[in-house]
């Protein structure tokens, strides 16, 4: 995990630190408050501190409902437990969601008032600005964009449910539908004996391995199928891609592109819109919560 302290504007941290979550002594929230002593800027005075949180977790409370990665995060109050060790406001929000702001703020979606954020890596996660607004909803879970249903009856999400796109298009199904189309007697350069991950499959694809081409082909098919369907519920101006399987490029996007365009209704949802990566890569949870803190201490 990592975290900074920056002053009131501008986006150039005061003192940055990051370190591993896990610790054989240690709890992540031990870990976590350690954390924010390591960067506290001493001769400043502290206006609040801004979690970007792996959810899903109410932001209005900061109680995370699970947090499937983090041990010991289920139904963990987050926020009471930050409030009762440090005496200003405490912010926390889902991390795909502060991305997606952070993105808005500080990054390509500046100026735009409807943005969809997707980030596509080992899950696939999202965030939408709405009229110049983060959407939330009314528990504070909206916008999970891997957990749209593009396959009825489809294979099995990480949640547990059918045909999410996270299961159809995130880095481990893209490995997945390479190892099942192996084991029913495909070839390819990549090999049932051995482990490999959706960069891998990238890289056998840019050395024209068809079935690497096909795994991404299909991935981004699916990818073009949902955007179509937030492009026709939100009619963006932008959507930025995200994750380390978004940075693949053309093997993606333009099988991606070529189902988004079929998809849409009306050519002028696509009118000026922009479809460009992400800009703040690993820094984007750290400026959404930023984003987040001068939101909500303007507000108050
Ligand atoms: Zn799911």
């Amino acid at each position: 995990m990592r975290a900074a302290s920056y002053p009131s504007t501008g986006i150039q941290p005061i003192n940055r630190h990051k370190i591993s979550t896990e610790s054989p002594i240690e709890t992540v929230f031990e870990r976590l408050v350690n954390l924010i002593h390591v960067i506290w800027p001493v001769n400043h005075e502290v206006a609040a501190i801004s979690v970007a949180s792996a959810g899903p977790l109410n932001p209005k409370t900061g109680f995370i409902y699970d947090a499937p990665n983090i041990p010991g995060w289920k139904d963990f109050p987050l926020g009471d437990k930050l409030r009762e060790i440090f005496p200003v406001p405490i912010f926390i929000g889902n991390d795909a969601n502060l991305a997606a702001m952070g993105e808005w703020k500080y990054g390509n979606g500046i100026d735009h008032s409807d943005l969809i954020f997707l980030t596509i890596s080992t899950g696939i996660g999202g965030g939408i600005i709405c009229n110049n607004a983060l959407m939330e909803g009314h528990n504070g879970l909206a916008a999970e964009l891997g957990h749209i249903t593009v396959q009825p009856d489809g294979l099995v999400c990480s949640c547990g449910k059918l045909g999410h796109l996270e299961a159809l298009a995130s880095g481990p199904a893209i490995v997945a539908y390479v190892r099942l189309s192996l084991l029913s007697g495909q070839t390819s350069t990549l090999h049932l004996d051995k482990e490999f991950s959706a960069y891998d499959v990238a890289l056998a694809a840019k050395t024209g391995d068809q079935l690497a081409v096909r795994a991404y082909a299909h991935a981004g098919f699916y990818l073009g199928q949902a955007l179509a369907s937030l492009i026709h519920i939100f009619n963006p101006s932008i959507i930025i891609l995200g994750g380390g399987v978004a940075q693949s490029g053309a093997l993606l996007f333009e099988p991606m592109l070529e189902k988004m365009y079929a998809s849409v209704m009306e050519p002028s949802y696509l009118q000026d819109l922009e479809i460009v990566p992400a800009r703040l890569g690993d820094d984007a949870g750290l400026l959404g919560a930023l984003a987040l803190a001068r939101q909500k201490l303007q507000n108050s």
